[in-house]
């Protein structure tokens, strides 16, 4: 009779599907027509929620007149964020026709469901500015009541906004992004994760054991390619984050 069991138990094992991916929305679900193709845009982050994805990403900035608002780019439509006032920026509109959102009506919107915000801290003209972004995100999570390691994780290419995290919300996930670093590095500063892109893995693929190791987490970008996607996951990368969510939902085969 146990000469049946292993295999028996080899076959159940292998008919159950792996554990779905973690799959995070890159710049909100914005390569999708219901969201005006707008990156960052509420319509997106509405549609990432409404897809049930792991996570939606963002990046934000800071206004001359220290408006926090939410936008890839230092720039948009040609009208730099960094010296310009919020209320200069309403000149202009969002692909959908949105206006550019501050943190604040973003927050809001991303309030309403329980799929994690990832937000990245754009490097800005200064150290100072780019900390003094941080803490405004900050305050501005506490007020919605956001500010939970399960509702919110930092990335940031600022190694300083990352440290700065690391020392100031010690137990929230936050991850470094320009992949140049190796993993025992970024840990040794209080960094305890990576958000490396695709390419990284693929010159070290032994970063991502090396950083588990460590008990840190690994994020990988923009991974559109289900072939990619599948090729990460088998890594043993935490969350990929993609252009399209819908091609990573399900990779459980
Ligand atoms: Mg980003």
């Amino acid at each position: 009779m146990r000469r049946f069991v292993l295999p028996l138990l080899l076959l159940a094992l292998s008919a159950m599907p792996l554990s779905a991916q973690k799959v995070c929305a890159h710049r909100g679900y914005w390569q999708c027509p219901e969201a005006g193709y707008a990156q960052n845009s509420i319509a997106s982050l509405r549609l990432a929620q409404e897809g049930s994805f792991w996570g939606s990403e963002f990046d934000v900035h800071l206004t001359a007149d220290s408006v926090v608002v939410v936008n890839h780019d230092p720039s948009i439509n040609g009208i730099p964020i960094h010296t310009s006032t919020y209320r200069e920026l309403l000149r202009t509109h969002l692909p959908n026709g949105e206006f550019i959102p501050t943190l604040n009506e973003y927050l809001h919107q991303g309030a309403k469901s329980s799929c994690m915000l990832v937000l990245e801290i754009k490097p800005q003209d200064s150290v100072e500015a780019t900390i003094a972004l941080a803490r405004q995100c900050v305050r501005q999570l506490r007020a919605h009541g956001l500010l939970d390691p399960s509702r919110v994780m930092f990335i940031s290419f600022s190694y300083d906004a990352c440290k700065w995290i690391g020392a100031n919300l010690p137990g929230f996930g936050n991850q470094y992004l320009e992949g140049k670093v190796e993993p025992e590095k970024v840990f040794e500063d209080g960094i305890n994760g990576i958000d490396y892109n695709w390419v990284a893995f693929h010159k070290h693929p032994d970063w991502v054991s090396r950083a588990h190791a460590l008990g840190m987490t690994v994020n990988v970008w923009t991974v559109d390619d289900p072939e990619e996607m599948r090729h990460l996951r088998d890594l043993g990368v935490d969350v990929i984050t993609t252009n399209r969510p819908d091609l990573a939902v399900e990779l459980s085969d």
